[in-house]
Formats: C-alpha cells, structure tokens, sequence
C-alpha cells in the first residue's frame, strides 16, 4: 500500500515508530512487540535505522518486511544517507524493493564528528532524488515544528524544507514536541511557504525518569509549563509519573484530532503497554 494515498482517503492516520534491537538476538522481542501493536490496527508502522551505515547489522529492512508479511500491517523502512556512498543506497534501495516494501522515510541522519567517510549525500532531498530515480518507492521525510537544530532559525528550515518536497516527498513526519500550540504555528508556516503534503505529528509520551533525563533534555523540544509542573510533581513516583505522562500524551493527541491534524505517529519506544494505554483513551477518534 502506498502511505501517500493513505492520507487522501483517510484522517487522522494512526501510525507507530520502532526501533530495531541492537542484538540479532532481540529480534523475537520486536516481534512480540509489533504483534501486540497490530491490536491497536494502526495504518503503517515504521522501522527506524542506524546512520552509522553498517548495511550488514542493519535490520531494518528485515523488520520492515516481516511487519508486512506476518502481520499484514503496512511498513515505512527508514533509511538515512550521512554516511553511506551511493552504492550503498542503491543496494538498500534494491533490498528493500526485494523485500516488497513500498514506503521509506528519506532522512539525512545526524553528523557525528570525524564519523562521515563517505560522502556522496548532504541532505535528505538527495536521498529523496535518488530513491525517486532508482525505484518504485514512496518517499516520506521528517520536519521539525520547532526547526532542525543547524538551521538558523525556523524560516530557514522551512525553507530548506522546500527542497525535499521538490524531490518527491510526499508526507512529512515530525520530530517530537510537548507543546501543540508551536506545531500548529508550524503548519500555519508550512503552508505560506506552499508545502501542502499531510503533516503526521510525532508523539512521544515520557513516562520514567530514564527519558526524561535522555530524551527530553537531548531532544531541545520546548517544555511547556503543563509538562514541567508534570515532571516536577511526579519524577520521583514512577507509578504517578507512568501513569501521567500517558495522561499527557493522550491530552496532546486529542487536541491536536481536534484541530483536524492529518496523522499521529506515536514514538512507541519498543513499549507496547504505553502505546496499548494510550490507543485506548483515543480510539473512539481515531
Ligand atoms: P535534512 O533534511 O538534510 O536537514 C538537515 C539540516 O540541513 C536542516 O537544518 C535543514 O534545514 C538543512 N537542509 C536540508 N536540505 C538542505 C539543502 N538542500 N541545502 C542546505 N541545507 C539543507 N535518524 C536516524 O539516524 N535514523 C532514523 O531512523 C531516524 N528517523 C527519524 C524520524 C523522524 C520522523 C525524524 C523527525 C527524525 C529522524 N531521525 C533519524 C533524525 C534525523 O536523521 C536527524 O534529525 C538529522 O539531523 C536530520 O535529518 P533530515 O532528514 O531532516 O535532514
């Protein structure tokens, strides 16, 4: 299935994030994830995938596939270009159309210092051109509400934003955010500057100490008074904190269908039990 057209037919789509495991050995887990996620019958989920290159550990595109083919769920395979030669996208591009998947998210992945040896892509929109050119392939990119962290400000971004869509993208999906007010003052933005491709939201609820300390503070996203009286009421109470950073998370997403946003994607963090208690509160919505 072509997620693009998903978003013609259908408001809000409901997708999921995972991740691969860092062993071979924890694959049997994702499984059992993704087996309890298909109970929530989301519209896609996507595999994400290392930008450090190394084809051979990579396991995203086995992932990928098995999310399509034992659970008849559709996949998006996330692939990133920082450090990978065109041979290299070229044969993942051929493994993946091998593998029956239709869908990738075109990233450029994040530069490590003295990490890029090879250098045959920049940005994302080459990426995009090239997956273009050399397959079938849908291609999605990622946008950030609150702009990426090398630009210089979010005009910019949005600007850059631009080239992407002229090499094919065709959704967008964004980086987490806590405060919904800034992804919509986004979207105003987005679409002045005449990108018109469905927006999903990127969602991750923050529910231990663990991620507050990692992601929040590492993710540069801002923390709107609501969240940090949250945090500052519950870190210290795992079950409170549990119990309310889902609460956030489905307050989030409720506003945002309000404000008849085109998909959610949730960052499940290989955790089906939060995605599980948060489908629950908003699958009347959905
Ligand atoms: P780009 O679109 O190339 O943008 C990077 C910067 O360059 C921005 O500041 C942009 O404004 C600027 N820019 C873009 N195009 C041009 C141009 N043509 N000329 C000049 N400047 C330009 N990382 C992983 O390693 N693996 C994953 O699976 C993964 N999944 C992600 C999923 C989502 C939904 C999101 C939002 C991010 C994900 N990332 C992942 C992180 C991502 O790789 C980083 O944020 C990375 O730093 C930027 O990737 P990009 O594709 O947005 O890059």
């Amino acid at each position: 299935m072509k997620i693009p057209e998903l978003f013609e037919h259908k408001k809000p789509v409901f997708s999921f994030e995972i991740f691969p495991p860092k062993r071979q050995s924890g694959l049997d887990k994702i499984y059992d994830t993704i087996e309890k996620l298909s109970v929530c019958q989301p519209d896609f989920i996507s595999v994400t995938y290392g930008a450090g290159g190394n084809m051979a550990d990579n396991s995203t595109c086995e992932i990928a596939s098995n999310i399509k083919k034992r659970f008849g769920i559709e996949p998006l395979a996330h692939l990133t270009c920082v450090n990978s030669s065109m041979e290299d996208v070229t044969e993942m591009i051929g493994r993946f159309a091998k593998a029956d998947i239709e869908n990738v998210l075109a990233l450029r992945g994040d530069i490590v210092p003295g990490e890029a040896i090879k250098k045959d892509f920049s940005h994302a929109n080459e990426l995009a051109i090239e997956v273009q050119r050399n397959s079938g392939l849908q291609i999605l990119g990622a946008c950030y509400p609150e702009g990426h962290y090398e630009s210089k400000n979010l005009r910019e971004d949005i600007q850059n934003l631009k080239y992407k869509i002229g090499a094919g993208v065709k959704v967008l999906i964004t980086q987490l955010f806590f405060d919904n007010q800034l992804f919509y003052e986004f979207l105003v933005q987005v679409r002045n500057a005449g990108i018109h491709v469905p927006v999903s939201a990127g969602i991750m609820p923050i529910v231990n100490k663990k991620q507050i300390e990692k992601t929040v503070a590492l993710s540069g996203a801002s923390l709107p008074h609501e969240f940090t009286k949250m945090i500052g009421l519950y870190e210290n109470d795992p079950e409170e904190l549990y119990n309310h950073g889902i609460q956030y998370a489905v307050d989030q997403i409720r506003d945002l269908l309000e404000h008849g946003v085109d998909g959610i994607h949730l960052y499940t963090m290989n955790n089906p039990d939060v995605s599980l208690a948060i489908y629950e509160k908003i699958k009347d919505l959905l």
